[in-house]
């Protein structure tokens, strides 16, 4: 033992440590699957590396698990005939954490209510689990590189742990040998073992086996016939695979024969996991060729807007040898992966069809990730017939409008769809822009995502209708469609000379805001509402800028038109004022506010308190106005 050596445990992993080792979980079990999956990726990555070619020491043992357990010792063993560890190796990957997240992952931990199990194996830091059963863990690795010598890892999983060369051990794989705590004498009884194993690891693709037996179901779902899966076998399937503890919201199995062969066995979960926000690498299907594992998590099967989609694909076409560097230059891999995500959407869209309310529960949980997918051009079809928006015609907030809704409800003669942007429906229901969309009966699709915007931009049309937003329309576009609503109190049209009156008003009013407009002009859009503010050309919205602006992009400052309602009670007394005195103080102040009210409204007004200070004044004149009126001095 002249060679041990003692080492330090990296800081991150000495608090996970810490958390793991002095806390009491109800779900200690767990890490039994760690442990169990840990030397499956281990049989995994030798198998691969034997069937490409590479010398690997001890080619002929079966490639298995076995787990035996001293009940009078309180010691329990996993042995596997995995790829092994060699001195380098077993410090990098046990040690260290070589993912960033520990924080995250403390953090996460303490919101599941002390309970980490599943969480652990997400964060890649399964093996530490066993310090929640452990007092003292022994590692025994040799590695399938024929020269490498096997060592021995121990460590009480406080703050350091020792390495030692082996002369004893020569096979290769790793034996993780578990001298369990006091508390945790149930995971020397076969039953207890048995009943996890059965429960956590069932569909490891290796032999599990306990004590002589084997116990785990060692078939590959996914390349059975649909008929002869049970939805129970789908369940469990799909909890094994992804940690969750609940169902999945839906089942996609799949045989495609031609032109390639694969198998996809893919789950929609019913919870989006907030997990992506935390890890978004975390995600990706499992890639097998002739059930044999390729590569976990594979990113290129799908893409990342389908990132919430959980599962497995299996084919016969791509050779056993394939690396996993080469996988994306594939051209029949790239099939595959275009087959699978075609099959995802065209699933989405037979539900979206079949189940109106399964789909609303559906775009409730994901839709905020699907709605990444704009810039899939390939799919930009579907995409469009998945995305759901709320709009003016739907009864509240929660319903769910479909582009073809909307295209079925257009009006005659209408050539474009309407939408606006803001921040919830109650402020977009009252803005002065849809105004007279709402006067048309024009239906307006509300966006109240940030991403909407990005996703309108880039899809631009539907069938054959520009996608156009209400301070952008064109208002020629308008003219011919048919008022449906009566126009409430009707005003009688300026008259001939007043007419001019309020053409003067209106440079009167560019002169007062000056370069702060591009223009003033006469609103052919308002009906409610005194003055609006409206973008002069056919370029973004006003909420793209926002966002833009937002990321700190320089989009330059846009001077706008200021639109000014001639039937307006308020404009109406606004030239009166004007014939009197075209110089009068009150024009000024009320040109200043409908220009400030107009920003608010828009999002940029940039300082409130000019326009909180003149509202003031004018309540306080108005007030005596009334005490005068109703006589009450
Ligand atoms: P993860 O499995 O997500 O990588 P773990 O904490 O479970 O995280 O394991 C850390 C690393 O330790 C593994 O990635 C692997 O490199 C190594 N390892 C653990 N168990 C074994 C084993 N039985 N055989 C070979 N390597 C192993
Ligand atoms: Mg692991």
């Amino acid at each position: 033992m002249s060679d041990t050596k003692k080492y330090e445990f990296k800081a991150e992993v000495k608090k996970l440590l810490d958390i793991l080792v002095h806390s009491l979980y109800t779900s200690r079990e767990i890490f039994l699957r760690e442990l169990i999956s840990n030397a499956s990726d281990a049989l995994d990555k030798v198998r691969f590396e034997s069937t490409r070619g590479t010398a690997v020491a001890d080619k002929d043992l079966p490639l298995e698990i076995k787990i035996t357990f001293d009940e009078k010792a309180k010691v329990l063993t996993i042995a596997d005939t995995g790829i092994g560890m060699s001195r380098d190796e077993i410090i990098a990957n046990i040690g260290t954490i070589a993912k960033s997240g520990t924080e995250e992952f403390a953090k996460l931990i303490a919101e599941a209510k002390g309970d980490p199990s599943n969480i652990i194996g997400r964060f890649g830091v399964g093996f530490y689990s066993v310090f929640m059963v452990a007092k003292e863990v022994v590692i025994k690795t040799k590695s399938f590189k024929v020269d490498e010598p096997a060592i021995e890892w121990k460590s009480d999983g406080l703050g350091d742990y020792e390495i030692t060369e082996l002369n004893g051990k020569t096979t290769r794989g790793t034996t993780v040998e578990i001298h369990l705590k006091d508390d945790a004498g149930e995971f020397v009884q076969k039953w207890k073992l048995e009943s996890t194993i059965k429960k956590h690891s069932n569909f490891i693709t290796f032999p599990i086996i306990l004590d002589k037996e084997k116990v785990n179901t060692v078939n590959a779902i996914w390349r059975e016939p649909k008929s002869s899966v049970k939805k129970e076998q789908y369940d469990e399937f799909y909890k094994f695979l992804s940690y969750d503890s609940e169902e999945p919201m839906d089942v996609i199995h799949k045989a495609v024969d031609a032109p390639i062969q694969f198998n996809a066995l893919l789950f929609i979960p019913k919870k989006s996991g907030e997990m992506f926000f935390y890890d978004r690498e975390n995600y990706g299907l499992d890639l097998y060729v002739r059930r044999v594992l390729i590569q976990h998590k594979n990113k290129d099967l799908l893409p990342e807007y389908l990132s919430f989609v959980k599962g497995v694909v299996d084919s016969e076409d791509l050779p056993l040898n394939i690396s996993r560097e080469t996988l994306q230059e594939n051209v029949v891999f790239s099939k595959i992966a275009s087959s699978v995500t075609s099959n995802v959407l065209s699933y989405l869209i037979d539900k979206a069809k079949n189940d109106a309310t399964a789909y609303a529960e559906f775009w409730k949980e994901h839709g905020k990730v699907f709605k990444l997918g704009y810039m899939d051009f390939v799919n930009q079809e579907k995409y469009m017939e998945l995305l759901r928006f709320n709009s003016s015609s739907a009864k509240d907030e929660k319903e769910l409008v479909s582009l073809a809704d909307y295209s079925s409800r257009m009006k005659e003669g209408q050539k474009e769809i309407y939408y606006i942007s803001g921040t919830n429906r109650d402020a977009l229901a009252v803005d002065p822009h849809i105004e007279i969309f709402k006067n048309k009966g024009l239906e307006v699709l509300y966006l109240y995502d940030p991403v909407d915007e990005f996703v309108i931009q880039s899809i631009r049309k539907y069938k054959d209708f520009e996608l156009k937003s209400v301070d952008n329309v064109d208002m020629k576009n308008l003219k011919d469609l048919k008022d449906v609503e009566e126009k409430k109190n009707e005003v009688a049209p300026l008259a001939k000379d007043d007419q001019k009156q309020f053409y003067s008003l209106l440079s009167k009013m560019k002169s007062i805001l000056n370069d702060r407009v591009e223009d003033v002009v006469e609103s052919k859009r308002l009906v409610d509402s005194p003055a609006c503010l409206v973008s002069k050309d056919d370029s973004m919205s006003s909420q793209m800028k926002k966002i833009l602006k937002m990321t700190k992009q320089d989009v330059g400052v846009e001077k706008k038109v200021l639109e000014v309602n001639p039937d307006h009670a308020l404009v109406r007394n606004l030239v009166k004022v004007f014939k009197t005195d075209s110089n009068d103080e009150f024009i000024l102040k009320v040109t200043e506010q409908l220009m400030d009210s107009a920003l608010l409204q828009d999002g940029s007004l940039e300082d409130p308190h000019k326009l909180i200070k003149r509202l003031n004044e004018m309540m306080e004149q108005s007030s005596s106005w009334y005490v005068d009126l109703k006589k009450m001095n």
